[in-house]
C-alpha cells in the first residue's frame, strides 16, 4: 500500500538538485538524508550517500530540497551515536560525488549551521521560532524576521598581455591562511552598499595594488566551507596597464605572480571549484 504523504510533488519530479521546502511533506525511508556532525557530513561507512531510514526514527529533520526527485533531508548531529558513519569535510566529499550532489551537500551543511548559530533574536534574546515551509526563522516576542543570509564573495582571473609573442598571462596569488601552497585568484567578500563589480575593483587593488578593464562576470558557485550561506562570484578582467606588477601586502596574501597560460604551476585549486573553472577557461580561451 502507499503512502499518500510520500507521492512526490511536480516540483519534486523535476531533474537535478532544486532548494524548496514542501511543509506537507514527511521524511520517508527512502528519503535522502544528510546527517551533519559540526562542520562534517557523515556518510555510510562505505562512502555512500544516507538513506533517512539508516537514522533513529526520532531524528528531527529539516528539508533542504530535491535530488532528481527524491527529497533530501539535513540533521544536525550532537555525536555520531545516531549514525556511526564516515565524517567528511565537504570539500572531501564534493571532490568526490557528481556535481548536483554536491551542491546539495554544500546546502545541508550551510543550513544546518546556519540552524546552529542562529537560535536566538539578536534584539531581544528570545528564542526564534521556525517559519512553516521557509528556511528562516522569526522572533515570537518582537516579530524580527530572520532569513538565512548568504555571504558573496567575489573572485577574478586577471590577465595582461605576454612578451614577445609568448602567451597571455595570469595572475596568481598565495594566501597567508587556509591551503598556502595552492596558486589561487584574488577573492574577496562583498561591503554591504557594494556592487559585484565595485568589489571585484577594490579587492584587486588591496591585494594585489592593480587596476583592470574589460571586468566580465563568467560565473558563480555556492560554497559551503565559509561559514553558512557562502555564494561565490567569478570574473575575468585585464590589467589595465600590461606593465603592472602585483603588489602583496604580506598579511592577507604572501605571493602573486604572473605566469604564462601555457606554463601554469601544478599547485592549482581542485577541479570541482570555480576557481578552477575559471583558470580552465582563461587557458582555454587564451591558448586558442
Ligand atoms: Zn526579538
Amino acid at each position: 500500500m502507499t503512502d499518500p504523504s510520500v507521492q512526490p510533488s511536480p516540483a519534486e519530479q523535476r531533474a537535478g538538485f532544486l532548494p524548496g521546502v514542501d511543509p506537507d511533506r514527511l521524511p520517508a525511508p527512502t528519503d535522502i538524508a544528510l546527517p551533519v556532525l559540526g562542520a562534517k557530513l557523515l556518510t555510510t561507512a562505505d562512502g555512500a550517500v544516507a538513506r533517512v531510514g539508516d537514522l533513529p526514527a526520532d531524528t528531527l529533520w529539516t528539508p533542504v530540497g530535491t535530488l532528481d526527485g527524491v527529497p533530501a533531508w539535513a540533521t544536525d548531529l550532537t555525536t555520531a551515536d545516531a549514525f556511526p558513519g564516515r565524517a567528511r569535510r565537504w570539500t572531501s566529499l564534493a571532490a568526490e560525488v557528481p556535481e548536483p550532489l554536491a551542491t546539495l551537500a554544500g546546502r545541508a551543511l550551510a543550513v544546518t549551521t546556519w540552524r546552529r548559530t542562529h537560535r536566538w533574536c539578536g534584539a531581544c534574546r528570545a528564542e526564534l521560532t521556525d517559519q512553516p515551509g521557509e528556511i528562516s526563522r522569526r522572533c515570537p516576542d518582537c516579530g524580527m524576521y530572520v532569513p538565512m543570509q548568504l555571504s558573496v564573495a567575489v573572485l577574478t582571473a586577471i590577465t595582461r598581455p605576454g612578451r614577445a609573442g609568448r602567451p597571455d598571462e595570469l595572475l596568481l596569488v598565495r594566501h597567508a591562511t587556509g591551503p598556502t601552497n595552492l596558486w589561487a585568484l584574488v577573492a574577496g567578500f562583498v561591503e554591504a552598499g557594494e556592487t559585484l563589480e565595485a568589489a571585484v575593483r577594490r579587492e584587486i587593488g588591496e591585494e594585489v595594488g592593480l587596476t583592470v578593464d574589460g571586468l566580465a562576470y563568467h560565473g558563480s558557485q555556492p560554497w559551503a566551507i565559509s561559514g553558512p550561506g557562502v555564494l561565490l562570484a567569478g570574473f575575468t578582467a585585464r590589467a589595465a596597464d600590461r606593465h603592472a606588477e602585483p603588489v602583496v601586502d604580506g598579511r592577507e596574501l604572501t605571493e602573486a605572480r604572473w605566469f604564462g597560460l601555457d606554463a601554469l604551476p601544478a599547485e592549482l585549486p581542485p577541479a570541482y571549484s570555480i576557481s578552477r573553472w575559471l583558470i580552465d577557461a582563461t587557458v582555454t580561451a587564451g591558448l586558442r
